[in-house]
C-alpha cells in the first residue's frame, strides 16, 4: 500500500511512482485479527450522521465530473493541509471503491486542523507513524523543543493499518485512554498488542525528549458502532469514527447505515474539493517546476506541461489532426471561467506549431 508523506515535496518527488502503483487494490478483510462476529444489526436512520462537511448542494460539479470520468486521469485537482490530492484519490470515493491512503491522510489533516482552530491541541499521526508505534517499528522525531511534547495534546489520533484493512486510534492523553475502532468489531488480543505498544512509545518518547517521566496509566477501550459488512468501507467508517468522536457524537456510531456511509463518501469528495487547485506554477500534470524543460501550453487554460510521456501522452493521444494540444481537464471543462481565464489574461494565446508532433519525435 503507498503511504502519504508529509509535503508537497515529498509528493512531487514521488508523484510518478505513485500513480504508476496506484492502491487500487481491493481490501479484504480476511486477516487473523478479523472475523465476522459481532456485526450490529443496521437500522435505517432517517438522519446521516452530521459531518463537518458540507452537505452538497452547493458546487457538486467537480466531483460528480470527476466520478463520471472512464478512468483515471493521474492529475492533481486540489490542495488539501499542503497535500496535493489527485483525480483519483476523489473518484476512490465513489461507492463501492476503496479509498486511497491520501485520502484518508488528507481528510483528516483538515480535521484535525478545524479542531485544532476549536482550541483543543490535536495532534494527527500519518499513518506510517501510527502503524510503526503499533508495530513497534517507530523512531522518535528529533524534538528541538521539549515544551512542545506530543503528550501535552489533548488528542493524537491516526490510522493503523495492516493486511489492507484500516483502523483509528484516538489517544485521549489528558484521560490517559486509547480508544480503538476497528471497523470490523475490536477484538481483546489487537487491543492488548495496541496498549502495551503505546506504553513503551510514551515511555521511549519520554527518554528521547527529555521530558520528566510522567508514567501515565493508560488503558484501552473501545466504542459500540455498526460493523463494516462489506470490503471497501473500512476507511469511510475510520473517517465518520474519527469526527463523530471528535465532536463527541458518538450515538450515531450505533445506526450507520449504507446510505450514511454514501453521504460521507460524497462529503469526504466536496470537502477536499473545497482546495480544487489550478496550478499555474508548475507543470500542472506532474506538479514539478518547467523552468528550462521543454514544455507545451494548454490552448485552453495556457498552462505549460512538460513535453514528456507521463505529463501529455495521453492528452496528446486524443487530439485529432489539426487541433490544439487540450490538457486532460480543459477537455471535461473541468474549470470555471474564472479559473481557465486566469493564464489567458496572464498569456496572450500564441499557438505552439509542436502541437502536433507526440514526445520523444524531433
Ligand atoms: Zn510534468
Ligand atoms: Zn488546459
Amino acid at each position: 500500500m503507498d503511504t502519504c508523506r508529509d509535503g508537497e515535496a515529498d509528493m512531487n518527488e514521488n508523484l510518478t511512482k505513485v500513480t504508476s502503483t496506484m492502491n487500487k487494490k481491493v481490501h479484504t478483510i480476511e486477516d487473523d485479527g478479523i472475523t465476522k462476529l459481532g456485526i450490529n444489526k443496521i437500522e435505517v436512520t432517517a438522519a446521516s450522521p452530521n459531518s463537518f462537511c458540507a452537505d452538497g448542494n452547493e458546487n457538486t460539479n467537480p466531483v460528480e465530473l470527476l466520478w463520471s470520468l472512464g478512468k483515471d486521469f493521474y492529475i492533481p485537482v486540489a490542495k488539501v493541509c499542503g497535500k496535493l490530492v489527485m483525480d483519483e484519490d476523489i473518484r476512490s470515493l465513489r461507492d463501492k471503491e476503496c479509498l486511497t491512503d491520501r485520502v484518508l491522510d488528507c481528510y483528516l489533516s483538515q480535521l484535525v486542523t478545524v479542531h485544532n482552530g476549536l482550541g483543543r491541541k490535536v495532534i494527527y499521526y500519518n499513518q506510517t507513524q501510527m502503524t510503526n508505534i503499533i508495530n513497534c517499528s517507530y523512531q522518535i522525531p528529533e524534538v528541538s523543543d521539549c515544551s512542545e511534547s506530543d503528550f501535552d495534546a489533548d488528542v493524537i489520533l491516526g490510522i493503523y493499518h495492516r493486511y489492507y484493512h484500516w483502523t483509528l486510534l484516538i489517544v485521549e492523553v489528558k484521560k490517559e485512554i486509547l480508544y480503538f475502532y476497528n471497523p470490523c468489531g475490536e477484538r481483546k488480543t489487537e487491543m492488548r498488542k495496541i496498549l502495551s505498544s503505546w506504553r513503551k512509545y510514551e515511555k521511549d518518547y519520554r527518554e528521547k525528549v527529555n521530558i520528566q517521566t510522567k508514567v501515565s496509566d493508560w488503558r484501552i477501550t473501545s466504542t459500540p458502532h455498526t460493523n463494516q459488512k462489506d470490503a471497501f468501507n473500512c476507511g469511510v467508517f475510520c473517517l465518520m469514527f474519527a469526527e463523530k468522536h471528535l465532536s463527541g457524537d458518538l450515538k450515531c456510531l450505533m445506526t450507520v447505515t449504507s446510505a450514511d456511509l454514501k453521504h460521507m463518501r460524497k462529503a469526504v469528495a466536496l470537502k477536499l474539493m473545497e482546495g480544487k487547485v489550478f496550478l499555474t506554477e508548475c507543470c500542472p500534470k506532474c506538479a514539478k517546476s518547467i523552468e528550462g524543460d521543454e514544455s507545451i501550453k494548454c490552448s485552453t487554460c495556457r498552462r505549460s506541461f512538460h513535453f514528456k510521456p507521463f505529463c501529455i501522452e495521453e492528452d496528446l493521444a486524443d487530439i485529432k489532426e489539426a487541433e490544439h494540444f487540450k490538457c486532460r481537464l480543459c477537455r471535461i471543462n473541468f474549470w470555471n471561467e474564472e479559473e481557465s481565464h486566469y493564464n489567458l489574461r496572464k498569456h496572450p494565446l500564441k499557438i505552439s506549431t509542436r502541437n502536433k508532433r507526440r514526445p520523444g519525435q524531433r
